[in-house]
Protein backbone atom coordinates (compact mmCIF):
# COMPACT_ATOMS: atom_id res chain seq x y z
CA UNK A 1 0.00 0.00 0.00
CA UNK A 2 3.06 1.99 0.86
CA UNK A 3 4.36 2.07 -2.31
CA UNK A 4 0.62 3.28 -3.92
CA UNK A 5 0.60 6.18 -1.57
CA UNK A 6 4.07 7.10 -2.67
CA UNK A 7 3.00 6.85 -6.25
CA UNK A 8 0.15 9.07 -5.99
CA UNK A 9 2.17 11.90 -3.83
CA UNK A 10 4.40 11.96 -6.78
CA UNK A 11 1.49 12.30 -9.47
CA UNK A 12 0.29 15.41 -7.53
CA UNK A 13 3.58 16.67 -7.37
CA UNK A 14 3.47 16.39 -11.39
CA UNK A 15 -0.16 17.69 -11.15
CA UNK A 16 0.29 20.56 -9.38
CA UNK A 17 3.45 21.71 -11.25
CA UNK A 18 1.32 21.24 -14.35
CA UNK A 19 -1.68 23.56 -12.84
CA UNK A 20 1.22 25.87 -11.75
CA UNK A 21 2.03 26.44 -15.43
CA UNK A 22 -2.22 26.65 -16.09
CA UNK A 23 -2.24 29.27 -13.81
CA UNK A 24 0.42 31.11 -15.23
CA UNK A 25 -0.64 31.15 -18.63
CA UNK A 26 -4.07 32.53 -17.11
CA UNK A 27 -2.48 34.94 -15.13
CA UNK A 28 -0.93 36.67 -17.96
CA UNK A 29 -4.26 36.27 -20.85
CA UNK A 30 -6.27 38.22 -18.17
CA UNK A 31 -3.69 40.92 -17.89
CA UNK A 32 -3.51 41.12 -21.04
CA UNK A 33 -7.97 41.06 -21.16
CA UNK A 34 -8.03 43.50 -18.31
CA UNK A 35 -5.41 45.47 -20.43
CA UNK A 36 -7.91 45.19 -23.77
CA UNK A 37 -10.66 45.81 -21.41
CA UNK A 38 -9.05 49.42 -20.00
CA UNK A 39 -9.13 50.30 -24.23
CA UNK A 40 -12.73 49.42 -25.18
CA UNK A 41 -13.54 51.45 -22.19
CA UNK A 42 -12.10 54.48 -23.55
CA UNK A 43 -13.49 53.98 -26.97
CA UNK A 44 -17.12 53.50 -25.35
CA UNK A 45 -16.25 57.10 -23.59
CA UNK A 46 -14.91 58.35 -26.52
CA UNK A 47 -18.29 57.62 -28.56
CA UNK A 48 -20.26 59.13 -25.77
CA UNK A 49 -18.67 62.56 -25.43
CA UNK A 50 -18.73 62.39 -29.62
CA UNK A 51 -22.52 62.21 -29.15
CA UNK A 52 -22.61 64.92 -27.34
CA UNK A 53 -20.90 66.89 -29.00
CA UNK A 54 -23.17 65.65 -32.08
CA UNK A 55 -25.88 67.24 -29.85
CA UNK A 56 -24.44 70.31 -28.51
CA UNK A 57 -23.98 71.15 -32.60
CA UNK A 58 -27.37 70.13 -33.45
CA UNK A 59 -28.51 72.53 -30.63
CA UNK A 60 -25.81 75.43 -31.55
CA UNK A 61 -26.70 75.56 -35.36
CA UNK A 62 -30.11 75.96 -33.90
CA UNK A 63 -29.60 79.03 -31.66
CA UNK A 64 -27.17 80.74 -34.32
CA UNK A 65 -30.50 80.20 -36.69
CA UNK A 66 -32.31 81.70 -34.15
CA UNK A 67 -30.00 84.52 -33.81
CA UNK A 68 -30.08 84.86 -37.28
CA UNK A 69 -33.62 85.43 -37.47
CA UNK A 70 -33.85 88.18 -34.83
CA UNK A 71 -31.01 89.83 -36.31
CA UNK A 72 -33.26 89.91 -39.70
CA UNK A 73 -36.51 91.29 -37.70
CA UNK A 74 -34.15 93.57 -36.24
CA UNK A 75 -33.07 95.04 -39.50
CA UNK A 76 -36.87 94.50 -41.10
CA UNK A 77 -38.13 96.29 -38.15
CA UNK A 78 -35.74 99.30 -38.16
CA UNK A 79 -36.63 99.95 -42.42
CA UNK A 80 -40.50 99.80 -40.91
CA UNK A 81 -39.42 102.76 -39.06
CA UNK A 82 -39.02 105.11 -41.63
CA UNK A 83 -42.22 104.71 -42.67
CA UNK A 84 -44.52 104.62 -39.39
CA UNK A 85 -47.26 107.73 -39.38
CA UNK A 86 -48.52 107.37 -35.68
CA UNK A 87 -46.47 106.94 -32.37
CA UNK A 88 -48.43 103.78 -31.66
CA UNK A 89 -46.80 102.25 -34.24
CA UNK A 90 -43.31 104.26 -33.51
CA UNK A 91 -43.50 102.61 -29.98
CA UNK A 92 -44.53 99.22 -31.25
CA UNK A 93 -41.79 98.75 -33.81
CA UNK A 94 -39.56 100.05 -30.66
CA UNK A 95 -40.63 97.20 -28.55
CA UNK A 96 -39.99 94.77 -30.60
CA UNK A 97 -36.84 95.60 -31.93
CA UNK A 98 -36.04 96.20 -28.10
CA UNK A 99 -37.17 92.20 -27.99
CA UNK A 100 -35.00 91.01 -30.90
CA UNK A 101 -31.89 92.51 -29.98
CA UNK A 102 -32.07 91.29 -26.32
CA UNK A 103 -32.94 87.78 -28.40
CA UNK A 104 -29.60 89.09 -30.34
CA UNK A 105 -27.23 89.18 -27.46
CA UNK A 106 -28.62 85.95 -25.42
CA UNK A 107 -28.41 83.86 -28.53
CA UNK A 108 -24.68 85.04 -29.11
CA UNK A 109 -24.08 84.09 -24.87
CA UNK A 110 -25.46 80.80 -25.77
CA UNK A 111 -24.12 79.93 -28.82
CA UNK A 112 -20.58 81.13 -27.15
CA UNK A 113 -21.45 78.55 -24.27
CA UNK A 114 -22.15 75.51 -26.65
CA UNK A 115 -19.30 75.98 -28.69
CA UNK A 116 -17.18 76.24 -25.36
CA UNK A 117 -18.58 72.56 -24.24
CA UNK A 118 -18.09 71.48 -27.30
CA UNK A 119 -14.31 72.53 -27.40
CA UNK A 120 -13.77 70.64 -23.94
CA UNK A 121 -15.60 67.69 -24.94
CA UNK A 122 -13.34 67.63 -28.25
CA UNK A 123 -9.80 67.94 -25.88
CA UNK A 124 -11.69 65.12 -23.59
CA UNK A 125 -11.73 63.14 -26.66
CA UNK A 126 -8.41 64.26 -28.37
CA UNK A 127 -7.20 63.36 -25.27
CA UNK A 128 -8.53 60.05 -24.76
CA UNK A 129 -7.78 58.74 -28.20
CA UNK A 130 -3.81 59.49 -27.63
CA UNK A 131 -4.10 57.62 -24.69
CA UNK A 132 -5.91 54.60 -26.51
CA UNK A 133 -3.11 55.06 -29.34
CA UNK A 134 -0.47 54.82 -26.76
CA UNK A 135 -2.02 51.70 -24.49
CA UNK A 136 -2.91 50.37 -28.04
CA UNK A 137 1.06 50.10 -29.24
CA UNK A 138 2.33 49.11 -25.52
CA UNK A 139 -0.36 46.36 -25.67
CA UNK A 140 0.66 45.23 -29.20
CA UNK A 141 4.13 44.87 -27.47
CA UNK A 142 2.55 43.08 -24.36
CA UNK A 143 0.85 40.55 -26.67
CA UNK A 144 3.83 39.73 -28.51
CA UNK A 145 5.92 39.13 -24.88
CA UNK A 146 2.99 37.00 -23.31
CA UNK A 147 2.44 34.44 -26.58
CA UNK A 148 6.76 33.78 -26.89
CA UNK A 149 6.42 33.54 -22.86
CA UNK A 150 3.42 31.04 -23.36
CA UNK A 151 4.86 28.87 -26.11
CA UNK A 152 8.15 28.77 -23.79
CA UNK A 153 5.83 27.51 -20.64
CA UNK A 154 3.52 25.38 -23.39
CA UNK A 155 6.96 23.30 -23.80
CA UNK A 156 7.98 22.87 -20.11
CA UNK A 157 4.68 21.82 -19.36
CA UNK A 158 4.54 19.18 -22.61
CA UNK A 159 7.12 17.43 -21.64
CA UNK A 160 6.11 17.49 -17.60
CA UNK A 161 2.46 15.91 -19.30
CA UNK A 162 4.67 13.30 -20.71
CA UNK A 163 6.11 12.44 -17.61
CA UNK A 164 2.63 12.20 -15.84
CA UNK A 165 1.17 9.82 -17.96
CA UNK A 166 3.94 7.36 -17.87
CA UNK A 167 3.40 8.07 -13.64
CA UNK A 168 0.19 7.39 -14.11
CA UNK A 169 0.42 4.57 -15.86
CA UNK A 170 2.09 2.49 -13.10
CA UNK A 171 -0.88 3.14 -10.98
CA UNK A 172 -3.77 1.16 -10.01
CA UNK A 173 -6.90 2.14 -12.01
CA UNK A 174 -9.14 2.07 -8.37
CA UNK A 175 -6.66 4.28 -6.72
CA UNK A 176 -6.21 6.43 -9.75
CA UNK A 177 -10.07 7.03 -10.51
CA UNK A 178 -10.36 8.10 -6.55
CA UNK A 179 -7.25 10.04 -7.01
CA UNK A 180 -9.04 12.09 -10.07
CA UNK A 181 -12.05 12.16 -8.19
CA UNK A 182 -10.48 14.35 -5.37
CA UNK A 183 -8.09 16.47 -7.60
CA UNK A 184 -11.32 17.56 -9.52
CA UNK A 185 -13.46 18.46 -6.60
CA UNK A 186 -10.78 19.68 -4.29
CA UNK A 187 -9.25 22.27 -5.84
CA UNK A 188 -6.28 20.36 -7.76
CA UNK A 189 -4.99 18.85 -4.77
CA UNK A 190 -5.98 15.27 -3.74
CA UNK A 191 -2.79 14.30 -2.12
CA UNK A 192 -1.33 16.38 0.76
CA UNK A 193 1.37 16.08 4.14
CA UNK A 194 0.16 16.79 7.18
CA UNK A 195 1.56 18.57 9.51
CA UNK A 196 1.73 18.50 13.19
CA UNK A 197 -1.22 16.62 13.40
CA UNK A 198 -3.35 19.14 11.07
CA UNK A 199 -4.66 18.50 7.45
CA UNK A 200 -2.83 20.46 4.81
CA UNK A 201 -5.46 20.57 2.35
CA UNK A 202 -8.45 21.54 4.58
CA UNK A 203 -6.14 22.76 8.12
CA UNK A 204 -8.70 20.60 10.15
CA UNK A 205 -6.45 18.65 12.99
CA UNK A 206 -6.67 14.73 12.93
CA UNK A 207 -7.84 12.49 15.57
CA UNK A 208 -4.13 10.93 17.20
CA UNK A 209 -5.02 7.41 15.98
CA UNK A 210 -5.24 7.90 12.41
CA UNK A 211 -1.85 10.23 12.79
CA UNK A 212 -0.06 7.10 13.70
CA UNK A 213 -1.95 5.21 11.32
CA UNK A 214 -1.10 7.58 8.31
CA UNK A 215 2.73 7.60 9.75
CA UNK A 216 2.82 3.64 9.01
CA UNK A 217 1.38 4.15 5.33
CA UNK A 218 -0.35 0.38 5.24
CA UNK A 219 -3.94 1.91 3.75
CA UNK A 220 -5.03 4.99 2.54
CA UNK A 221 -5.69 7.62 5.16
CA UNK A 222 -8.35 10.28 4.08
CA UNK A 223 -9.07 13.64 5.63
CA UNK A 224 -12.32 13.30 8.00
CA UNK A 225 -13.33 16.55 6.37
CA UNK A 226 -12.01 17.32 3.31
CA UNK A 227 -11.46 13.37 2.17
CA UNK A 228 -7.91 13.99 0.70
CA UNK A 229 -5.49 11.41 0.90
CA UNK A 230 -3.11 11.86 3.77
CA UNK A 231 1.13 11.35 4.41
CA UNK A 232 3.47 12.16 6.11
CA UNK A 233 6.16 14.49 4.89
CA UNK A 234 9.08 11.60 5.40
CA UNK A 235 7.12 9.61 2.48
CA UNK A 236 6.84 12.85 0.04
CA UNK A 237 11.06 13.14 0.21
CA UNK A 238 10.80 8.85 -0.27
CA UNK A 239 8.64 9.54 -3.24
CA UNK A 240 10.24 12.46 -5.42
CA UNK A 241 13.80 11.39 -4.05
CA UNK A 242 15.13 14.04 -2.37
ZN1 LIG B 1 -8.53 17.88 5.10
Amino acid sequence: MKEEILKLIKLQEIDSEIAGFDNIIAKQQALIASRENAIVEKQEAITVFRGKIELLDQKQRETKAEHDDAGIRVKDRQNKMMQVQTSREHQALLKEIEENKRLLKETDDRVLLFIEQIEQLEQEVATLENLCLGEQQLLKEAIETVEKEIKRIEVSKKSVVSQREKEALVIQAPYLKRYMMLLNKREGIAVVAINDNVCQGCYMGLPPQQVIEIRKADKFNTCPTCQRILYFKEQEDEAVGK
